[in-house]
C-alpha cells in the first residue's frame, strides 16, 4: 500500500478521498486553490499544498503545479477525483512519466474511451450494445451523410467524437436540415473540443439513463457493482440518481453488467468506472464511459458495502480486487440527492457565506460534504456543496428517509436546491418511479415560480 497519496481535487470528492486514505492508514496530501485556503479536508489534513489562485486553469487544472505538489511532498501516488483532470490522458500520463502512480486506469484506455467513436467501436466489438448510428466518424460526402442517416431513421443525432458534459450534440428530424447540423456541429466541436470529428446516432424519444458500476484490478478481474439510475436531470446534468433502478428486470441488469466486465477485459481496464447507457422498450444502447469515480458512486457503496473509492486506491497500489462477482450482493435501496448552491427553480448559482448548516443524521443517512456554518462557497466553480444519500430496505423506505432528512437539512445565508428535492421526493411520478430522461425539465416548465 502507498504511505502517501496527494489528492487532486476540490470539494466533497476532496473530502471523501481524504476519508478513504485515512482509513487504509495511507497519509494524504491536500492541494487547494487561493479560495479553498478554508475549506474543511484543508483544515483536517497532515499536509496541504497551495497550487495556485482561484482560476482553476491556474490550480486545479494546473498539470506542473499538482505535479510538483506531489514532489515536493514526497506522495507516491495522485488521486484525480472527478472532473478536472481525471479523464485527461496527457496528465495521467505526466504523472506515470514523472514517476507517481495515476489512481485510475491507463492513458491508453482514458485516449480510448475519451474519444466517443473510438469508444463505441470498441463496445460494439465487445459485444455491448450501442445506439445504431453511422459506423464511426461521418464522412465529408453529403449524399453519403444522407444515405446514412435515412438507414438509420429520423430524428437522429449528430454528437462530436471528443464532446462531453452535455455539449456538441444536435438533433436533427428532417433530411432538409441534416447538412446545416453536421456542418455546424463540426465548426463547433473543432473550436470546442479541438476535435471537428463528428458521428450520427439515432435520437431516442424518451429513454431512462442507466448506467453500470465497474471495478478492475491489473490482473484482469472485474465486477460490476449493479446499476445506477441518473435519469433525474437538469441540461443533462444529474440531479438525483438511485440504486437499484426501479421497474428493470434484473435478468436484464445482470445480462449488461457481464457485457461490461467482458469489455473491461478486453480493453484490459483497471480501477473504477462507468459505462453510461439510455434505456427504453426495454433495451439498452452504451452511449459512453466515464474512466473515473463518479458523483453518484455512494449509492452502489450503500447498495453493495462495497467501498468504491478504498478499492480504487488497492488497485492501483496493485493489490487485486477483494471480492468476486459472486460475493457483490445488492441490498435495499439508496438514493442520492445532489445539494447545489443555487436558486431552487430557476437553477441561477448562489455562491457566497453559508451562515447556517445542520446536516441530516439518523439511521440509513449519509452526507458528504465538505460544507460547514461560516464557510464561503466561491463562485469559481460548480455549484455543488454536497450529497445527502439514504438507505432503506426498499424504495419506499429510502423516499421515506430522504423526506425526513431533507426536512431536517438547514442551509442558511445562500440559496440551495433542497426545497426542489423535497417537493421532489413527493412527486406522485418520482415516488412511482422510472421517470425518464426529460421528466424533470417537463416538471421545472410547470412548476416555474
Ligand atoms: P456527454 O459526454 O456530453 O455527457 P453523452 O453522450 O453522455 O454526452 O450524452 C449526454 C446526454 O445527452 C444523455 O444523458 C442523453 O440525455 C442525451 N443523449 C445522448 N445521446 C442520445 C441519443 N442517441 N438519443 C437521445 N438522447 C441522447
Amino acid at each position: 500500500m502507498f504511505k502517501k497519496i496527494l489528492v487532486a481535487n476540490r470539494g466533497e470528492i476532496a473530502l471523501r478521498i481524504q476519508r478513504a486514505c485515512r482509513e487504509l492508514g495511507v497519509r494524504a496530501v491536500m492541494v487547494y486553490s487561493e479560495a479553498d485556503r478554508e475549506a474543511k479536508y484543508v483544515k483536517l489534513a497532515e499536509e496541504a499544498v497551495c497550487i495556485g489562485p482561484a482560476q482553476s486553469t491556474l490550480s486545479y487544472l494546473n498539470m506542473p503545479a499538482i505535479i510538483s505538489a506531489a514532489e515536493v511532498t514526497d506522495a507516491e501516488a495522485i488521486h484525480p477525483g472527478y472532473g478536472f483532470l481525471s479523464e485527461n490522458a496527457d496528465f495521467a500520463e505526466r504523472v506515470e512519466r514523472s514517476g507517481f502512480q495515476f489512481i485510475g486506469p491507463t492513458p491508453e484506455s482514458i485516449r480510448l474511451m475519451g474519444d466517443k467513436v473510438s469508444a463505441k467501436q470498441a463496445m460494439i466489438k465487445a459485444g455491448v450494445p450501442c445506439v445504431p448510428g453511422s459506423e464511426g466518424e461521418l464522412p465529408d460526402d453529403p449524399a453519403q451523410i444522407r444515405r446514412i442517416a435515412k438507414t438509420v431513421g429520423y430524428p437522429v443525432i449528430i454528437k462530436a467524437a471528443g464532446g462531453g458534459g452535455g455539449r456538441g450534440m444536435r438533433v436533427v428530424h428532417t433530411e432538409a436540415a441534416l447538412i446545416n447540423a453536421v456542418t455546424m456541429t463540426r465548426a463547433e466541436a473543432g473550436a470546442a473540443f479541438g476535435n471537428p470529428a463528428v458521428y450520427l446516432e439515432k435520437f431516442l424519444q424518451d429513454p431512462r439513463h442507466i448506467e453500470i458500476q465497474v471495478l478492475a484490478d491489473k490482473f484482469k478481474n472485474a465486477v460490476y457493482l449493479g446499476e445506477r439510475d441518473c435519469s433525474m436531470q437538469r441540461r443533462h446534468q444529474k440531479i438525483i440518481e438511485e440504486a437499484p433502478a426501479p421497474g428493470i428486470a434484473r435478468k436484464l441488469i445482470e445480462r449488461l453488467g457481464e457485457r461490461c466486465v467482458t469489455a473491461c477485459k478486453k480493453i484490459a481496464y483497471r480501477g473504477a468506472g462507468t459505462f453510461e447507457f439510455l434505456y427504453e422498450d426495454g433495451e439498452f444502447y452504451f452511449i459512453e464511459m466515464n474512466t473515473r469515480v463518479q458523483v453518484e458512486h455512494p449509492v452502489t457503496e450503500m447498495t453493495t458495502g462495497v467501498d468504491i473509492v478504498k478499492t480504487q486506491i488497492m488497485v492501483a497500489a496493485g493489490e487485486k480486487l477483494p471480492f468476486t462477482q459472486r460475493q457483490i450482493q445488492i441490498r435495499g435501496h439508496a438514493i442520492e440527492c445532489r445539494i447545489n448552491a443555487e436558486d431552487p427553480y430557476k437553477c441561477t448559482p448562489s455562491p457566497g457565506r453559508i451562515t447556517m448548516w445542520h446536516a441530516p443524521g439518523g439511521p440509513g443517512v449519509r452526507v458528504d460534504s465538505h460544507i460547514y456554518t461560516n464557510y464561503f462557497v466561491p463562485p469559481n466553480y460548480d455549484s455543488m456543496i454536497g450529497k445527502i444519500i439514504v438507505h432503506g430496505d426498499t424504495r419506499e423506505q429510502a423516499v421515506a428517509r430522504m423526506v425526513t432528512a431533507l426536512g431536517e437539512t438547514v442551509v442558511e445565508g445562500i440559496s440551495s436546491n433542497i426545497a426542489l428535492h423535497r417537493e421532489l421526493m413527493l412527486d406522485a411520478k418520482f415516488v412511482a418511479g422510472g421517470t425518464n430522461i426529460h421528466y424533470l425539465e417537463e416538471w421545472l416548465d410547470h412548476h416555474q415560480r
